[in-house]
């Protein structure tokens, strides 16, 4: 079968089409065969490819997490589902058994891993994965807006409504709104009537999330934008702060949070070591959070969203599957402004 992999971890030149992988075995019990039809990338393929500390791959490795695709074998009985059905992707794969699991919370399993990076990935013709991470698309929704959908919506959903639990009326900061978890904070938090401040170094990205429905855009490259919050909101700052940045914007997070403000993370893109003073953490009554991908329930509450033909994510640029280096590339650079899209097969 046609794939996108990696052999060896380094710079997107690792990144190799191939039309030589072998088809995945039919699935067991429990589990799904798809036919991909559009897969997306995120900056968890990009760093995939440069190499995680503690995962290993085996070569050639099929690289990335979303995807829409047709079913096209299915075993068990008892999901709703059928071989023809067009479904979309949950990359995050839980054991079902743990503690975590059987509370529900499935992106806490202590064997949470995803596609791409623990598991083989979709960018392939077939991909086999639980049946309980699929779940169907509406006819009207189309493959490149399904295929770029899932993660960073998921992603953005638990991170705004579940953990920070954003309400109508207030401010809340998003970093980097280039992004597609920012870009789906961005419409989480306007769905849910607050006030929003993005930011990005790039002012053609700033007029783009401004026509998406942003309050306040800052250029985080000419703009202190702990300051500028803390002057524009008469030194009270915002009431809920967004962050995967880490070491490059923590700092000026805390400065722009409110007194019992809540700051969520879903990543540390600029380093992982931060510091702080833990008495401002007190003092203010902060809440700091950490969150990841999403549980069943929330798998289940976002697809509803975009079959219901609301939180649409923007796509950049469509590539065939077999340019998907050009993709990658285009990511490295930073250049995007949303979604890529890879399609796989329109058949
Ligand atoms: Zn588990």
């Amino acid at each position: 079968m046609r794939a996108l992999t990696i052999d060896a971890h380094g710079g997107t030149e690792q990144v190799r089409f191939r039309e030589d992988l072998a088809e995945p075995a039919l699935p067991g019990p429990g589990e799904v065969r798809l036919r991909m039809r559009a897969v997306a990338l995120n900056r968890l393929d990009l760093w995939t490819v440069g190499g995680l500390p503690g995962v290993t791959i085996t070569p050639p490795w099929v690289l990335g997490a979303d995807g829409v695709g047709t079913i096209d074998e299915i075993e068990g009985e008892g999901h709703g589902l059928a071989v023809g059905d067009r479904v979309v992707i949950n990359p995050g794969i839980s054991c079902r058994r743990c503690e975590w699991c059987l509370k529900g919370e499935h992106s806490l399993c202590v064997r949470f891993g995803l596609l791409g990076e623990h598991h083989p990935g979709s960018f392939a013709e077939s991909v086999v994965l639980p049946v309980s991470n699929v779940l169907k698309v509406d006819e009207r929704v189309p493959d490149d807006i399904a295929a770029a959908f899932t993660l960073a919506t998921l992603t953005a959903w638990r991170m705004c409504v579940t953990r920070a639990q954003v309400q109508a009326g207030e401010d809340v900061l998003i970093w980097g709104i280039g992004g597609g978890v920012a870009q789906a904070a961005l419409r989480i938090c306007k769905q849910r009537g607050a006030r929003v401040w993005v930011t990005s170094s790039d002012p053609a990205k700033l007029e783009q999330a401004a026509a998406m429905g942003a309050d306040v855009c800052l250029n985080h490259a000419s703009e202190d934008v702990g300051r500028v919050v803390r002057e524009r909101t008469q030194k009270r700052g915002v009431d809920v702060v967004i962050e995967s940045v880490g070491e490059k914007t923590w700092n000026a997070s805390l400065q722009a949070l409110t007194r019992g403000g809540r700051l969520v993370t879903c990543g540390g893109t600029s380093g992982p070591t931060l510091q702080m003073d833990v008495r401002r953490l007190f003092w203010y009554q902060w809440s700091l959070m950490g969150s990841t991908m999403g549980n069943d329930a929330e798998f289940a509450a976002v697809t509803a969203e975009l079959n219901a033909g609301r939180l649409w994510p923007t796509v950049d640029a469509v590539y065939p599957l077999a340019e998907g280096r050009a993709a990658f590339e285009r990511m490295a650079r930073g250049e995007q402004f949303g979604k890529l899209v890879l399609r796989v097969n329109d058949g």
